[in-house]
């Protein structure tokens, strides 16, 4: 975020007049446009500059990030700030929140978030309302005297759905801010800060990156006052991200919209083969007409996202051996790569009590969706017979 990169490039996001559509501002936005440029802004590794220009040392800025910020700030027309992973991202904005002020949040957010809020509140640093997202009133309800909302939805990786718009006009209305962790669905799923957020939060790590190949978090705000507190945070805290990282994500964001079409559109068709799979208890994806939210996913959702739930009829041992089982699937943590993984959630200590010992977490890559089936098919085989 910086004034002086806007003016480097065309308005981003801006042609003839008129918004682009998300997929040409992902192609299009944070390249140079001086004559002469290279059309990509290349990767500056330095730790400092010739004094006499405006950014003195790299802890403060680097033209690599900038034009990643500028193509992510354009794609949810605000201003962006990249962090050294999502969640060094989530901690700027957690930071901004004064001493021992409350919070409201949802009770199984992504498990890096619980452990920080455990953490914050037995440092007495915040005290956090827990709230159920699922019950709109009840968040509602629990607004009073807080300074922030905090919101995930879908939840990872539960996939519950807040009522994104109805929550966020209650706390604009009690002017109690609100930051979304926009992860799962990225900018092109659903976009908060157009639904009045005043953050919209992302891993970077997953779908931006897209080739599990880096770590990187970003911040998007409409507030320019309010980024450049975050910058301050990124300036202060240290957590900065590397040129190689911002390049590599600039670089896989040219390509985000192919990448997630595809995995949003397996991931259905893979939601609902595991649906009528008799080895499976239940699916667990906002795209299914059978998920509890699915009405209010698609008031405020544009695509479903590339991760799948699902609970087989089994127990942990079973679903680990799923996982061991496949051949094209990885078994790995992490998701929104081009490449599909798998993993049973319960592994992790740190995920909530809640989620299902026999819960496996699929994120779908952009592999033929039939070969992807075909090996589910055959690790669930392994695991529990043949359907
Ligand atoms: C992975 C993830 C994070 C944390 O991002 P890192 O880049 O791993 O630090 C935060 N929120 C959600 C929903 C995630 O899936």
């Amino acid at each position: 975020m910086s004034d002086q990169n806007d003016d480097r490039h065309a308005v981003p996001g801006i042609a003839h007049g008129r918004r682009l559509h998300p997929a040409s501002i992902a192609a299009s936005a944070g390249r140079p446009t001086d004559p002469g440029a290279p059309m990509n802004t290349p990767l500056v590794a330095t730790s400092t500059y010739i004094a006499g220009g405006s950014i003195g040392y790299a802890r403060e800025g680097n033209p690599t990030w900038l034009a990643l910020e500028v193509a992510l700030g354009a794609m949810e027309t605000g201003h962006s700030v990249v962090f050294s992973s999502g969640l060094a991202a989530i901690n700027a904005v957690l930071d901004t929140v004064p001493a021992a002020a409350t919070i409201i949040a949802p009770d199984h957010p992504y498990s890096g978030t619980a452990a920080r809020l455990h953490e914050l509140e037995q440092d007495d640093r915040l005290q956090v309302r827990r709230v159920n997202m699922h019950d709109t009133a009840g968040v509602i309800e629990a607004m009073d005297g807080a300074v922030l909302v905090w919101l995930e939805s879908p939840t990872n990786p539960l996939m519950e759905i807040a009522d994104l718009r109805t929550i966020i006009d209650a706390a604009r209305s009690a002017h109690i801010p609100v930051a979304v962790d926009n992860t799962f669905a990225t900018s092109l799923g659903q976009q908060p800060l157009e639904l009045g957020a005043d953050y919209s939060i992302q891993s970077a790590t997953k779908y931006i990156g897209g080739h599990s190949d880096l770590l990187l978090g970003v911040v998007t705000t409409r507030d320019r006052g309010l980024a450049e507190k975050l910058q301050q945070r990124r300036t202060l805290l240290g957590s900065t991200p590397g040129s190689l990282e911002t390049w590599l994500a600039l670089r896989g964001l040219r390509t985000l919209p192919l990448r997630f079409e595809r995995a949003c559109s397996n991931a259905l068709d893979l939601a609902s083969r595991l649906q009528s799979d008799p080895r499976i208890s239940y699916v667990l994806y906002p795209g299914l007409p059978s998920h509890p939210h699915h009405h209010i996913a698609q008031e405020h959702m544009r695509a479903f996202g590339g991760v799948v739930s699902f609970v087989i009829k089994g127990d942990a041992q079973q679903a680990e051996l799923v996982c061991d089982s496949t051949s094209l699937i990885v078994h790995a943590t992490s998701l929104g790569g081009i490449e599909s993984t798998i993993e049973r959630r319960g592994r992790w200590a740190a995920e909530h009590a809640d989620v299902p010992p026999e819960l496996i977490r699929l994120s779908v890559g952009i592999e033929h969706v039939d070969d992807i089936w075909l090996d589910l098919d055959a690790a669930l085989t392994v695991a529990l017979g043949r359907a």
